[in-house]
Formats: structure tokens, C-alpha cells, sequence
């Protein structure tokens, strides 16, 4: 058990860390890649670099920064946040429990075009299978995604609904087991319906009938973990208090996440300010 673990190895992930660790505070970051700074060709507004610097060796230098205070690093997906006395990480490999969770997992810059998807959402479209997979019970349901958290997602599901079809919106879907799972692998134009969605057409014209679409593209987001936590949102940012604790006692967030400016400096700053005497 962690005192604190942290979800993401960016900026506010890394710098929070620094701040933790030195306050005798047992430690794990958890980071799939490099976040945002991996498609930073150039940075010139950050503090202390006169010539600029690379995205990809500001990463490195963090890494290295933390590694040296002795803070564990590892490179592993989240899937799921859960809270029960402590907090419980599920990530593609493994488990972990911790007192305190930070999210500093960024924002998801990818938005889908898809015709209806904001239309219906939480009106047959749902971002949660574990908060909204009762209201589909017994019934045909669809998860939008081909990656490993789409596939914990439709894991959720399987007891509950009739069946779950993956759709991969014209990529490649991996291998799966259940034969309760279909698979369409057809580029999606729209979702439509009534009142509540009821229906899925590809760009093939042709069309599927579904009572309840949940979206699980790429991997979780910060905005996910904060749903299923029951963190209260706002405009696809998370919101926190004046030390970047969530309305979840023990639940933090910081950085790009937690909306604003999105940049190094504020991203940093928030890791710093999220180091809390009372955890
Ligand atoms: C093209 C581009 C150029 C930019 N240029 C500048 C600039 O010049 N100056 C500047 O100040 N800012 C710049 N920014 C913004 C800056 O990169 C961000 O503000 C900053 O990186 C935010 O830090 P963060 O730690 O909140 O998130 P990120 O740096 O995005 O880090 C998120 C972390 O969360 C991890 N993560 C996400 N989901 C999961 C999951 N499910 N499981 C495990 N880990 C997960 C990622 O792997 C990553 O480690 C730029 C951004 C972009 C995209």
C-alpha cells in the first residue's frame, strides 16, 4: 500500500511527486507515455532554459529528476480507479492500493467526429459501463473502442446485457473470447434516434439497432477516473479545491486536467501546491 499514487508521469505528475517524496511520503507514478510533451517539438516559455528545449528531453530530465530521489516510476495503462477504504488502481498488468490518488493525466485532445454523439449523450450514450450498465440490463448495447480499456469496459458489461458489440469505427479489432461479443469493424456516420438513441449508420448506409452506446476510445482519460469516482466535472475539467483536492476526500487532480491555462508552468505549480500535509 502507497501512501500516494500518482497517475501520469508528465509535468504536474512528476513535479507532484518531487513534492511527496520529500515529504517522507511513499510514492508511485504511474504513466503510460510521454503525455502532451511528446509532441512538443520545441519549448521556449518554460523557466531556465535559455536556449529551449525539446519536449522529449524535458520528459527525460523529470524521469531522471525523480528516479534520483528514489521515487518509482512505471510504464503501465490505467484502466480503472476504485475507492473502498483505500483506493484501488487496475491497470493492463497489474493492481495497486494507495491512500491518496493524484490525476495527472492530462486532457484528451482527440474529439470524434461522429454526427449525434453529443446529442445523445446520457441519453443512451454513457462515458461509465460501471455507473450506467444497469440501465441496459438484459438489452443490446455497443462500446465504441478496440484498445484495452474498451475491452475492460465491455468485461463490465458482460453481465448485465444481452450482448456487447465492439465498434472499432474502421480500425482493426483485436482478439476477444466471449461469444456474447460481436464485432463491427465499419466507420461510423451517425447515431440517431427519438428521445434516446436507438439506432447506429456507417458510412456503408447500412445501419444497426442499439439501445445504449458506451464510449471507451483510445485509453481512460482523466475525465473518466473523475466520473466513475463520482469527482464532480465541469466542462470536461476537473474541479478542485484551493489544494487541488477534488470534492472526493483523498482524491486529487492536477495539471491539464483540471482545465485553465495548458502549460508546463501551471502544470508544475499545481504539482507543487497538491503536496498536502494532511495525507
Ligand atoms: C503540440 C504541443 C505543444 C505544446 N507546447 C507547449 C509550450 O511550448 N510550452 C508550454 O508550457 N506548454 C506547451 N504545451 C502544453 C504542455 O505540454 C501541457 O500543458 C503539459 O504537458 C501538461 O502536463 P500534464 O502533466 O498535465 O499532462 P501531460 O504532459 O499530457 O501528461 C499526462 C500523463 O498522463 C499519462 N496518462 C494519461 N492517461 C493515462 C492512463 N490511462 N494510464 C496511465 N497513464 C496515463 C500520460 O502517459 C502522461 O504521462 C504543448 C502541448 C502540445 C500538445
Amino acid at each position: 500500500m502507497y501512501d500516494v499514487i500518482i497517475i501520469g508521469k508528465g509535468p504536474a505528475g512528476i513535479s507532484t511527486a518531487l513534492y511527496t517524496q520529500r515529504a517522507n511520503l511513499s510514492t508511485l507514478v504511474i504513466g503510460k507515455d510521454g503525455g502532451a510533451l511528446e509532441k512538443t517539438e520545441k519549448i521556449e516559455n518554460y523557466y531556465g532554459f535559455p536556449n529551449g528545449i525539446s519536449g522529449r528531453q524535458l520528459i527525460e530530465n523529470g524521469e531522471e529528476q525523480a528516479k534520483n530521489l528514489g521515487i518509482s516510476i512505471i510504464e503501465e495503462e490505467v484502466l480503472e480507479i476504485s475507492f473502498d477504504i483505500t483506493f484501488k488502481i487496475i491497470t493492463t498488468k497489474n493492481e495497486y492500493e494507495s491512500k491518496v490518488v493524484v490525476i495527472a493525466t492530462g486532457v484528451n485532445r482527440v474529439i470524434l467526429p461522429i454526427q449525434g454523439l453529443k446529442e445523445y449523450e446520457g441519453k443512451g450514450i454513457s462515458y461509465c459501463a460501471i455507473c450506467d450498465g444497469f440501465f441496459f440490463r438484459g438489452k443490446d448495447v455497443a462500446v465504441l473502442g478496440n484498445g484495452n480499456y474498451a475491452i475492460h469496459e465491455i468485461e463490465q458489461l458482460l453481465p448485465i446485457v444481452n450482448s456487447v458489440t465492439m465498434l472499432t469505427n474502421g480500425k482493426k479489432a483485436p482478439e476477444l473470447r466471449s461469444d456474447k461479443i460481436k464485432i463491427n469493424e465499419k466507420e461510423i456516420r451517425e447515431f440517431r434516434g427519438d428521445t434516446t438513441v436507438k439506432e447506429i449508420s456507417f458510412k456503408d448506409d447500412t445501419t444497426v439497432p442499439m439501445s445504449g452506446i458506451f464510449i471507451a476510445e483510445g485509453t481512460a482519460s482523466s475525465i473518466d477516473f473523475a466520473r466513475k469516482l463520482g469527482a464532480r466535472i465541469e466542462n470536461q475539467k476537473i474541479l478542485v479545491d484551493e489544494r487541488m483536492q477534488t470534492n472526493i476526500q483523498g482524491l486529487y487532480a492536477v495539471g491539464d486536467c483540471t482545465g485553465g491555462l495548458l502549460q508546463i508552468a501551471k502544470a508544475v505549480g499545481e504539482g507543487a501546491i497538491a503536496r498536502n500535509r494532511n495525507y
